[in-house]
C-alpha cells in the first residue's frame, strides 16, 4: 500500500462487512461513508435509547443492552441480520474491550487500502495470539480503517508508517517469528486453534468440527487462569512459563512469551483475569501450555522434543496451593475429566 493518507473519499462506498469482522470496525467504516463522527454517532443513537448507547460504549463489539440492535439499524440503516452477525462473539473468551487494539500486519497488509481494513475478531479473542492465516505474530496497532481518521493528528503522525505502509513492516514481523523454534510456531498455531474450537458459542466452523468433544470449556478455563498467575508472594514468572523449554525459560524470550515478573496477586484465579491480559506474548504460553494439558495426544506430536516440559512440566513443579485450586475447581468437570486430574494428583507425587 502506498497511499500516504485516509481520506473521506475513499468511503463513497460503503464496503460490504468482512467474515469475522467486529462491529466497531464494521460501524467505523460507515461512519467514514457517511462522514460522521463517532460522537454524533453516539448521540444519535442515545436520542432514541441512552442505554444502547451505554452499552455501545462499554463494549462497542459486543454490546449487551437488548436494544440496541433495533437503534443501531435504524441509525445507520444496516440490515439487522448483518449487526447481529457481526456482534456474535467467538466464543466465551473475548478480550476485555481496552485490550483489543492487536492485528496481523500481513491481513492489513493484503487489505489493499486502509479504508479496506477490518478488525477481526480473531484478534480480540482471548487465546489467539497469532493469525491462523498468515501464521504471524499479533502486533499492537493503534487504530484501523477509519478508526484511523478519528485518532488525534499527534497519535496519527507516530503511528502513519504502521498503519499506512503496513507492507514496509511486514518482513520485520515475518524475520522475527521466524527467529523462533519452528516446533513452537507451528504448536502455537495448533494450540490457538484447538483452544479456539473447544468452547461453546457461535462461530461459522462450529458445523465443520463437530467432531471435537465439547466438554471441555470449564476444563480449559481453569487451567488458563491457573496458568496465567505466578503463584508466588513475590514477582515472577506466570506458571505456564514453566512448561517451556528451559533457554526460554531462562533466557530473553519476552518477546515471544511475555513478561517474567508477574505482579503477586491475591485474588484467586478466573478467566476474567486471563481476558484482561492485553499483551499477546503473556497470553501465549497460557495457550500453549493449556493445550499441552487438555489435547495432550493431538499436542504430542507437534510438542514431543525433549526440552519442551509441557503440561508436565508445570504440574511437577506447580505450589501447592495453585494444585488444591485446580481440584476444587475440578469438581464442576464431567467424570472422564476428574478421572484425568486424579492421574495428575498421581504423577505429582
Ligand atoms: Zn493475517
Amino acid at each position: 500500500m502506498t497511499q500516504l493518507a485516509l481520506q473521506r473519499s475513499d468511503f463513497a462506498t460503503l464496503r460490504e462487512s468482512q467474515p469475522f469482522e467486529t462491529l466497531s470496525s464494521y460501524l467505523a467504516a460507515w461512519r467514514g461513508y457517511s462522514g460522521v463522527s463517532s460522537r454524533s454517532f453516539l448521540n444519535q443513537v442515545a436520542q432514541l435509547a441512552p442505554a444502547a448507547s451505554v452499552a455501545l460504549m462499554v463494549d462497542p463489539d459486543h454490546p449487551i443492552d437488548d436494544c440496541w440492535l433495533e437503534v443501531v439499524a435504524e441509525v445507520t440503516q444496516i440490515e439487522k441480520s448483518t449487526l447481529e452477525e457481526l456482534a456474535a462473539p467467538l466464543g466465551p473468551w473475548t478480550l476485555h474491550p481496552p485490550c483489543r487494539h492487536y492485528a496481523c500486519i500481513a491481513c492489513l497488509d493484503e487489505a489493499g487500502s486502509a479504508s479496506q481494513q477490518a478488525r477481526l475478531k480473531l484478534w480480540t479473542y482471548a487465546t489467539f495470539t497469532t493469525c491462523i492465516f498468515h501464521d504471524l505474530p499479533l502486533i499492537e496497532v493503534p487504530a484501523i480503517g477509519w478508526e484511523w481518521m478519528e485518532l488525534s493528528p499527534a497519535q496519527r503522525k507516530s503511528n502513519a508508517r504502521l498503519m499506512l505502509e503496513p507492507d514496509k513492516l511486514r518482513p520485520n514481523v515475518e524475520a522475527f517469528w521466524n527467529r523462533l523454534d519452528g516446533r513452537l510456531r507451528v504448536g502455537i498455531h495448533r494450540a490457538e486453534v484447538s483452544a479456539w474450537v473447544a468452547p461453546g458459542g457461535p462461530c461459522r466452523l462450529r458445523t465443520a468440527i463437530q467432531y471435537e468433544r465439547l466438554d471441555e470449556a470449564p476444563v480449559w478455563q481453569a487451567i488458563l487462569a491457573l496458568l496465567s498467575r505466578s503463584w508466588e508472594r513475590h514477582p515472577a514468572p506466570a506458571l505456564a512459563a514453566r512448561g517451556l523449554p528451559r533457554d526460554l525459560w531462562i533466557n530473553s524470550s519476552k518477546q515471544y512469551f511475555g513478561d517474567y515478573h508477574r505482579p503477586v496477586l491475591e485474588a484467586l484465579p478466573t478467566i476474567d483475569y486471563f481476558r484482561g491480559i492485553s499483551a499477546v506474548n503473556e497470553r501465549r504460553a497460557c495457550v500453549l501450555v493449556a493445550s499441552d494439558a487438555v489435547r495432550h495426544e493431538y499436542m504430542r506430536p507437534f510438542l514431543g522434543f525433549n526440552d519442551f516440559y509441557g503440561w508436565r512440566g508445570v504440574l511437577g513443579r506447580m505450589p501447592q496451593p495453585a494444585f488444591e485450586w485446580l481440584v476444587l475447581q475440578s469438581n464442576d468437570w464431567p467424570p472422564h475429566w476428574q478421572n484425568r486430574v486424579k492421574s495428575w494428583k498421581r504423577s505429582r507425587k
